[in-house]
């Protein structure tokens, strides 16, 4: 294989006259097309300045050519460092100045605002791309030569930084290899039997792993095809269904089907998988789907830092509330999060992942990349868990919002298990929130059905009995919709904060 992950896109495409790209609104564009571009943005960007890993920072609505930006900074061995679109200007600065990009693309209507940002930066540019294929970056492009030389990277350079979801605190650049992501494409493409045959229906963001590297990259490996949609729409999910093979969402992606009338076995009966991810997978909504679609979603598990790291079996079973097992040439280990020794099959502790997935470190953060990086290559994941004998794996949830009440450690997922299956609750969080006596207080956070009139007591006598009594929630708020950040993860943090001080 080339080592610059371009080179490997092209490489690997038999057939250059088959579309890549269909657009909501019926665009089609051709893999030899979207080459095309991609050198004439390439151009565009060395003529800005841009040289090998020189940072191009993007926070652009979703767009075929926004995909396209992105194999056009792979093929001259720039950073591409997507940002979240919900980000304002007040954290842009903070983006902006700890990547320093030599050029930002952003919004037509938002260039003036960052040029702004920009003037601590010499050399470094703004050009425009709006979801038209308007702005200054398609217009330049227009005119630039589709011929350039590939830049031969080394599998080693970084490909890209990709911000972490910040669902436990600030955002962490994950500096990841050309060789990072090749692995991981290669991989998943075999893992999932993709073809060329194939067309996935695209509704993720662009500037996260799963809608960037694992949906785009699977793609550009197999020659398939995807259905590109500005967001998550079930109506419009529902028009494309039919001309589809594939689709890879996040878990409220199915709940949100669930609720649609028209949803059954014939809607999808032309389908091959749905891939779930990015957040826990509840265990009732993969059989709820199973019985309306004849469908079982297959549950995968990942990270910025690692790509995808296990992933249930395309044949066999697809176990629900289970992450499946490691993909091939990824080893994932648990161990004490204390002592960081080797735990047995079944005790619950640190998922530890090594691998060719496995990223470079954080961008400018040696001290965080030196705690999480271990010198024998595992990196540890934060998040909790457990293997079975025949090593299939279960996430238990994350280190950060484990609770500890009475010296005694409460997994909040069992304790929201629990709860969900509460006639009338249709969704939990369960918290550690600070407790004079006990340390922390278990605190379920929950959103009930409006016609069911459930109360604190009705809550804490439906546990009692079912759980320890030192797992019971010491207080039970309802809210009308638990905080979630643009992938669908329920903002814990957020309510950590919001209820900090009701025992105290
Ligand atoms: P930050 O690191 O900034 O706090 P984040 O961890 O949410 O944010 P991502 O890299 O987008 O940022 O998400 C990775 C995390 O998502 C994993 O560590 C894990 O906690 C969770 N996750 C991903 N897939 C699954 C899954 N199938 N089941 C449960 N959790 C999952
Ligand atoms: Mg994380």
């Amino acid at each position: 294989e080339p080592a610059n992950l371009y080179a490997t896109f092209v490489a690997r495409c038999a057939n250059p006259d088959k579309i890549f790209i269909e657009t909501q609104d019926g665009r089609r564009i051709r893999y030899r097309d979207a080459f095309d571009l991609a050198g004439r943005i390439a151009n565009v960007l060395k003529t800005k300045g841009v040289n090998p890993l020189d940072r191009v920072a993007v926070q652009v609505e979703k767009s075929a050519e926004a995909l396209i930006l992105y194999l056009a900074c792979l093929r001259i061995g720039a950073i591409y460092l997507p940002l979240n679109t919900a980000y304002t200007l007040n954290e842009l600065e903070y983006f902006i100045g700890d990547a320093e990009p030599r050029v930002v693309v952003c919004a037509p209507a938002a260039h003036d605002a960052i040029q702004s940002l920009m003037t601590r930066l010499p050399g470094s540019s703004v050009v425009t791309l709006g979801t038209k294929s308007d702005g200054s970056l398609m217009q330049l492009s227009q005119a630039a030569s589709a011929h350039i030389e590939n830049v031969p990277s080394s599998p080693d350079d970084v490909a890209a930084i990709l911000y972490t979801s910040g669902t436990t605190g600030r955002s962490k650049g994950a500096m990841l290899t050309h060789h990072n992501l090749r692995s991981n494409a290669v991989t998943l493409a075999e893992a999932w039997r993709f073809t060329e045959g194939d067309v996935l229906l695209h509704a993720l963001p662009l500037f996260h792993t799963h809608g960037l590297f694992v949906a785009t990259n699977v793609v550009l490996m197999s020659g398939a095809r995807m259905i590109l949609m500005p967001k998550f729409d079930p109506a419009v999910i529902r028009e494309k269904l039919p001309g589809a093979t594939v689709m890879m969402g996040v878990p409220t992606f199915y709940t949100r089907l669930l609720q649609e009338d028209w949803l059954d076995a014939a809607a999808v009966s032309h389908m091959r998988l749905f891939v779930s991810g990015s957040a826990p997978l509840l265990a009732e909504t993969h059989r709820e789907w199973s019985k309306r679609t004849d469908h079982a979603i297959l549950e995968r598990y990942g990270m910025t830092e690692t790509n995808m790291i296990t992933s249930n079996p395309y044949s066999g079973t697809r176990i629900p509330g289970t992450v499946g097992t490691p993909l091939p040439g990824i080893d994932v280990v648990i161990t004490d999060p204390q002592t960081g020794a080797l735990l047995a099959p079944g005790e619950v502790g640190m998922i530890e992942v090594r691998g060719p997935n496995v990223f470079q470190g954080y961008w400018r953060m040696p001290e965080k990349t030196k705690a999480e990086l271990r010198s024998n290559g595992f990196f540890i994941t934060g998040d909790l868990g457990k293997l079975a004998g025949d090593g299939v794996l279960s996430i238990v949830g994350r280190g950060k919002d484990l609770v500890i009440t009475g010296g005694y450690n409460v997994y909040p997922k069992e304790v929201e298990t629990q709860i969900d299956e509460i006639e009338g609750v249709v969704e939990s969080a369960v918290i550690g929130v600070p407790h004079p006596d006990f340390g922390e207080g278990v605190t379920a956070i929950i959103v009930k059905d409006v016609a069911h009139d459930l109360d604190e007591q009705a809550i804490v006598k439906a546990l009692d009995g079912r759980l320890a009594k030192f797992k019971l929630p010491k207080r039970v708020i309802f809210v009308e919709d638990l905080p979630r950040n643009t992938m669908g993860k329920v903002l814990k943090e957020v309510l950590r904060r919001q209820y900090g001080s009701i025992y105290t």
